[in-house]
């Protein structure tokens, strides 16, 4: 124990910064030789490098680093990697703001240098927050996937799954995002409820209905239902289009709703996914009417290069001017926006690669892996259950890993690079040898590859996949959000089964959003973003933390409340106050002291309160193993608070402050053993208060330390039990005394406990009385010495004669009144007259005599409690 004064307020943050300094990280480090403790991986994701880790990030990661800590402390091998998700299009965006380019204005190479300086300075910053929010990350496993040593990986991955068939390259319709500028995949396009108009137009034989005029250029064939009997004459036939005059075929197909508009419908290439569908299915011809800008393109004849609103205007008033719209209604209708930049994607289609999917795979992997919470899972079983198409992974942009691939220019033919050639970037390197026709002039695969294609190898990346290590596949855990669970999980598991036939982990925790104080999603138009910064300024990054253990249930949304965070600084202060109290208690009483303490000279309320300490233990070891924070937390707190603040320490101060040496010794034992239980209890969630209280019971850090085992023998319900009873009793007086308008230390003669089996020492300490624990039952004398009239029984009844009545009673003897109730009425004479009255009217109030003595009588949980007056 160390001699230095503990302030009496605790000031966080200079613990904080303290430890931050002392801390050697490295006890984070995962053992990559050792197999002696079970291996607990964590597939950490690697957030975006915006220079900004936002407090979505930081309850994710508060999860993350509380499952290490603890894992660590249960005696695994832990990784907590952290890796950085670098390529994608906001930071090409941000560069070309910054140096006020585009990004065809300079060379690629120069534009990926730009791209990588921007992503170094901001992973620097998100750095920062991180080792400020105390996370135990292991260092030593950074993984960057801009750098070479990781995009080597996605490089390999790639090869691999092209040599095996999971990979193709063809001209397919994609999603298209003209903003980006770029094929997105489905799980990237977000779907949201718009305000659109239904078009009633003429054709020559039919009357169609649509959203997307502009698109009657690209139009291929018009579908109705083959029961509507309006149209089944026509079925067949050839329609001509207004405006452009094209010929189509009238096809029936029982997609069609003959409800909907006019019942019959456009087949553009591609108004939407149901046109792509009809599209494949009747081998219709492709018509290309808009183009990458999302401008429309030749074949929109004299609209070209107007932009598709533009387009669609004028449509309509051309077609108002030849009175070929006879209808306008408004329609709801669902729009697919891109979900990096918010714009309606349009459906082009162009060569571009694909990985096939594995429905069937993937939802059996998926039922190998335990998901927290179990509901998440249903969520990635819809989602493969709608997979119409296979993942689009190639990106028209350029800060991202190469496609390594080129083009033969005299045959054609696909060269694909050889695993011993990467990392190869095709715009800047040749092939090493020479296409099969013998030609060695090579056009470079300009395409790159989705970033999803980077992180969805993460699982395999933080095993040791393709590195000097064996490969630890699975990992243990992946920690997410439930908004990538289509993305980034689906990918991953895809990738992983594709890769090494395994399933990525064994376990998934999913996470919720962090909603404003205000319950909206945080954003900075509604100005109620918080940053973590904010709050560790303010308070402290173990206050943060708590309020990311307590704030909801794993895998629900929570909502950023201030108030968490203030009782959560609140709890700290509370907490130290109770270190301090039981460290001044603790000078003279060290390890060697605790070491040979004899258990059997324990008191009852000692030994109550190790059986709660213990069962504590059981708790928040049975939670944790859930993944469950907020209960964990929530039974430590209440532990700390209630049990061991307003009880157990107002029960021993007589011991502790009293100079019976076993008494006392026996409260220092449970104070030592207590506070350095809660310490480790705590430091998962708390790492530095925990770290701080630790430092006065040992040199090491508490964070090398093994979680408490729970000492069965210790567990006892009589203990409990009688403990329970001292404690109320204990309360019991203290009411008593506070009713009396007594001091609460103020003495009583004596306390007599009936037929008890506990020990009495701390409830006379606490009481300040002299406490004796009595054999069988206290016989009792009442004495009526007291007529207390009801007024509100005699008050309305006798109105102005109310006072005169209660005076009569009041002179009347008690006993004798007393005698008259038992019987049932109630005979006084007022002015002269006799007078009747219920036994209600009155109470008489008894002095209580036992042995002689005037005393009174608690009851308290079925035992007699005596006090003398
Ligand atoms: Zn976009
Ligand atoms: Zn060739």
């Amino acid at each position: 124990m160390t001699e230095s004064e503990i302030p009496k307020e605790y000031n966080a943050n200079e613990v904080e910064e303290k430890w931050m300094e002392k801390w050697d990280l490295s006890m984070y480090h995962f053992n990559w030789g050792e197999d002696t403790r079970p291996q607990y991986i964590i597939d950490t994701p690697p957030p975006y490098p915006t220079g900004n880790f936002h407090i979505g990030n930081a309850l994710n990661w508060c999860y993350i680093d509380f499952v290490a800590r603890y894992k660590r402390m249960r005696g695994y091998n832990v990784m907590f990697p952290e890796g950085w998700d670098c390529h994608g299009l906001p930071t090409e965006v941000k560069v070309e703001e910054i140096h006020g380019i585009t990004k065809n204005q300079v060379p690629r190479a120069e534009f990926r240098r730009m791209c990588r300086e921007l992503t170094e300075g901001n992973i620097d910053k998100m750095r920062k927050t991180m080792l400020r929010l105390g996370f135990s990350v292991d260092w030593s496993n950074e993984f960057v996937t801009m750098e070479p040593s990781y995009f080597v990986k996605t490089q390999k991955s790639f090869v691999r799954m092209y040599n095996d068939g999971h990979i193709y390259h063809e001209e397919h319709p994609v999603n298209w995002c003209p903003r980006c500028e770029t094929a997105i995949a489905f799980a990237e396009v977000e779907y949201d409820a718009g305000q659109t108009k239904l078009n009633f137009v003429h054709f020559d034989k039919v009357d169609i209905a649509t959203t997307r005029p502009e698109l009657m250029a690209a139009c291929v064939a018009v579908a109705v239902n083959p029961k509507d009997e309006r149209y089944s004459r026509y079925i067949g036939q050839t329609i001509t289009v207004p405006i452009f005059g094209q010929n189509v075929v009238l096809i029936a197909d029982e997609a069609v709703e003959p409800e909907f508009g006019t019942g019959a419908v456009m087949i553009c290439t591609f108004g939407d996914k149901q046109d792509v569908r009809w599209w494949l299915k009747y081998g219709l011809p492709l018509v290309k009417a808009i183009d990458k800008q999302g401008k429309m393109a030749k074949a929109a004849g004299k609209y070209e290069g107007m932009s598709i609103t533009e387009c669609r205007e004028a449509v309509i008033s051309d077609l108002k001017t030849v009175g070929f719209v006879y209808n306008q209604t408004p329609l709801e209708q669902n729009v697919g926006l891109c979900w990096r930049c918010d714009t309606p994607i349009e459906i082009l289609s162009e060569p571009q690669w694909f990985v096939k999917i594995n429905p069937e795979g993937i939802l059996k992997a998926a039922d190998e892996i335990n998901w927290y919470p179990e509901y998440m899972k249903v969520r990635l079983q819809n989602w493969t259950g709608t997979m119409e198409w296979d993942w689009c992974i190639s990106r028209q942009r350029i800060f991202a890993t190469p496609i390594p691939i080129w083009y033969c220019k005299q045959c054609g033919e696909v060269m694909i690079s050889e695993e011993s050639w990467l990392p190869i970037d095709p715009n800047e390197a040749a092939p090493k040898k020479a296409c099969i026709c013998g030609s060695t002039e090579f056009e470079p695969e300009t395409d790159v590859l989705d970033t999803w294609m980077d992180s969805s190898i993460t699982a395999l990346h933080v095993t040791g996949w393709e590195s000097e290590h064996e490969l630890r596949l699975p990992a243990q855990i992946r920690p997410q959000g439930h908004d990538i669970i289509r993305t980034w999980a689906f990918y991953t598991i895809l990738r992983s089964l594709a890769l090494e036939g395994k399933r990525p982990w064994d376990s998934i925790m999913v996470n919720g959003m962090v909603l404003g104080t205000d319950g909206h999603k945080m954003s900075k138009s509604l100005g109620n973003v918080i940053s973590p910064e904010e709050v560790t300024s303010q308070y402290s990054a173990d206050a943060f933390r708590q309020w990311g253990a307590v704030g909801g249930s794993t895998g629900s949304d929570v909502m950023f409340r201030w108030k968490d965070v203030v009782s959560a600084s609140r709890f700290l202060q509370k907490m130290w106050s109770i270190y301090r109290f039981s460290m001044s208690h603790l000078k003279d009483f060290g390890p060697e002291d605790a070491e040979k303490f004899p258990l059997d000279s324990l008191f009852t309320i000692d030994r109550w309160l190790l059986s709660k300490l213990n069962r504590l233990v059981e708790t928040a070891t049975k939670e944790f193993d859930g993944y469950q924070f907020d209960s964990t937390f929530k039974a430590i707190r209440g532990f700390s608070w209630e049990v061991l603040a307003d009880n157990y320490l107002e029960l021993v101060k007589g011991r502790l402050y009293g100079d019976k040496p076993e008494g006392k010794k026996a409260a220092q034992y449970v104070l030592y053993r207590t506070m350095k239980t809660l310490s480790l209890l705590l430091a998962p969630f708390i790492p530095f208060f925990a770290e701080e209280l630790y430092s006065r019971f040992s040199n090491e850090s508490v964070h090398t330390q093994a979680w408490p085992t729970i000492d069965e023998s210790l567990i006892s319900e009589e203990a409990e039990a009688a403990g329970e009873l001292i404690k109320e009793i204990t309360s019991e007086v203290r009411r008593y005394k506070s009713d009396l308008g007594m001091a609460l230390n103020a003495p009583l003669k004596k306390i007599e406990i009936y037929s008890a089996n506990i020990d009495t020492g701390d409830i006379a300490g606490a009481t300040n009385s002299e406490v004796e624990l009595m054999e069988g039952a206290p016989s009792f004398e009442y004495v009526p010495i007291e007529v207390k009239p009801n007024m509100g029984l005699i008050g309305p009844l006798f109105r102005k004669d109310a006072g005169a009545v209660v005076k009569a009673l009041q002179a009347e003897n008690p006993a004798a009144l007393e005698a008259q109730a038992t019987s049932g009425k109630i005979t006084v004479t007022v002015n002269g007259q006799q007078i009747e009255l219920e036994s209600e009217a009155v109470e008489i109030r008894k002095e209580v005599i036992s042995g002689g003595r005037e005393v009174d009588v608690l009851e308290v949980s079925g035992t007699v409690v005596v006090i003398v007056r």
